[in-house]
């Protein structure tokens, strides 16, 4: 979570000011005169309809969840859905005895998505998103070469874990964390992802693991998992190095299963060792959960594994977290079982429709020039075209922002700092109404952008997390 610090300086002092009197007792002048304090535990309660009165107001303030075009997590589910949230949120997912039907449930999701990404003997957890699963796999990885360099480590030998520079920052946290070197190939040219040959030149006898993503946050691509597993494959055999691939799935592991059968990227490959996703995202539920698999048990080490009591028995574990709410799982379930195979895929191909149809209407306005057309993740990036010097990507987010649109604007990392892009993140929900709205948003903004003297520039503290 963000690091805060206490109140500044200036809001250490209350000072009240009067509110609504609707919002006190029946006599409204009697009731509530004052605000309460904002940086200091107030002294006294407040009945149940006042609290919720100034924490709901103040709540208004925030974004429209639906317009956010930002982020890739669930923003609405069925009404059914929230109801059975709500009806398991006092469960905590650790207490597997006390609550084993919530246990049951988190084992049928896996067993489903170990049939669905073609290894039905995986084992496999629930976590709270795809980082939570992401450093347990990468704990997974680092262990596996643990052991097979028991001898050289940790005298001798630093392990690195081989990606691209387009990885989620969650990458970069378990690398800090679990002090590993973190090898990250840049970008080049037209090549914004991770290929296979610029994946095997970073590899040697102290690599743990490569990381393919599925796709890339960065622009919606999917990175050549079957290429790096089969350049893999050949480095095994001339240098002896047997370097495992995970596959950061958080996206597109829910997405290439059912448009895109065809492609290679899951336990299918033998190089693949593990696959994460976010149930959040493309798993069509709401914050947070996520999913982490190993194709077999030789892939997760036992050691890493906590046993919790089960009926009588007990159940093995893999977490960082202990407490954590059971509703996410149920609701994945829920999700599994109402829309089946042919749902997800009507739901997945929908969203793809309308990225697709908006990738193109974008391309045809002569202002911008497609990285990505919606056609691997439900999701486009693009940049303004080389004649346009009136205004930049960041005039194009900050004006549509005033229309209650949220799309990033953001820099790419290395070596592609030269290129600053938008991206649309469509999700189920945004639909091809709200897409024409849109695009005449876009439009209209665009006559007062074309007339401007130039880029108004990039705003100095612009938060380059927004688009993760
Ligand atoms: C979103 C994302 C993550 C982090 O997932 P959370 O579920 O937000 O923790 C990791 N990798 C990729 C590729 C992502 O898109």
């Amino acid at each position: 979570m963000t690091l805060h610090k206490g109140a500044p300086p200036a809001d250490r002092k209350h000072t009240p000011h009067p509110v609504n009197p609707f919002y006190g007792e029946a006599d409204p002048v009697s009731g509530m005169e004052t605000s309460p304090p904002r940086h200091t535990l107030p002294d006294g309660p407040l009945a149940p309809h006042v609290a919720y009165q100034f924490v709901h107001d103040e709540l208004m303030l925030d974004g429209n969840a639906r317009l956010n075009l930002a982020t890739f997590v669930t923003t609405w589910m069925e009404p059914q859905a929230g109801v059975l949230m709500a009806e398991c949120r006092d469960k905590n997912m650790i207490d597997k005895d006390e609550y084993p039907r919530t246990a049951e449930l988190e084992r049928r999701c896996v067993a489903m998505l170990a049939d669905l990404w073609h290894a039905p003997g995986a084992v496999g957890c629930s976590t709270t998103g795809s980082s939570e699963a992401c450093m347990l796999a990468g704990m997974a990885l680092k262990r596996r070469w643990m052991r097979r360099n028991a001898d050289r480590y940790p005298a001798s030998a630093r392990p690195n874990l081989v990606m691209g520079a387009n990885v989620q920052v969650c990458w970069e946290k378990f690398c800090n964390f679990w002090e590993i070197e973190a090898r990250q190939v840049p970008m080049q040219g037209d090549r914004f992802h991770l290929d296979a040959d610029s994946a095997t030149a970073l590899c040697d006898e102290n690599t743990i693991g490569v990381v393919a993503v599925l796709g890339s946050t960065f622009d919606g691509s999917y990175e050549p998992v079957a290429d790096i597993c089969a350049a893999l494959d050949d480095l095994h055999e001339k240098k002896g190095w047997d370097i495992p691939v995970h596959v950061d799935g958080a996206s597109g592991a829910m997405i290439a299963p059912f448009l895109d059968p065809e492609l290679k990227w899951d336990f299918q490959l033998p190089r693949v060792a593990s696959i994460n996703t976010s149930g959040h995202k493309y798993g069509l539920v709401y914050p947070g959960v996520g999913w982490a698999l190993w194709r077999d048990e030789e892939a997760l080490p036992e050691e890493l594994v906590f046993r919790v009591n089960y009926l009588g028995g007990d159940m093995p574990t893999f977490a960082l977290n202990f407490s954590r709410p059971g509703a996410q799982v149920a609701a994945q379930y829920y999700t599994f079982l109402r829309l089946g195979r042919a749902g997800f895929r009507a739901v997945q191909q929908a969203t793809r429709d309308v990225a697709r149809s908006m990738a193109e209407r974008i391309g045809s306005l002569g202002d911008f020039e497609l990285l990505t057309r919606g056609d691997e993740l439900p999701v486009f990036a693009f940049t303004t075209a080389g004649h346009i010097t009136a205004y930049d990507v960041f005039d194009v987010s900050r004006r549509l922002k005033e229309r209650g649109w949220l799309i990033p604007a953001y820099t790419f990392p290395p070596d592609r700092e030269d290129l600053s892009v938008l991206r649309i993140v469509c999700r189920n929900g945004f639909s091809q109404d709200l897409a024409d709205l849109f695009l005449s948003d876009l439009e209209e903004l665009l006559k007062e952008l074309r007339e401007q003297q130039g880029p108004l520039g990039r705003p100095e503290n612009e938060a380059t997390a927004f688009h993760h």
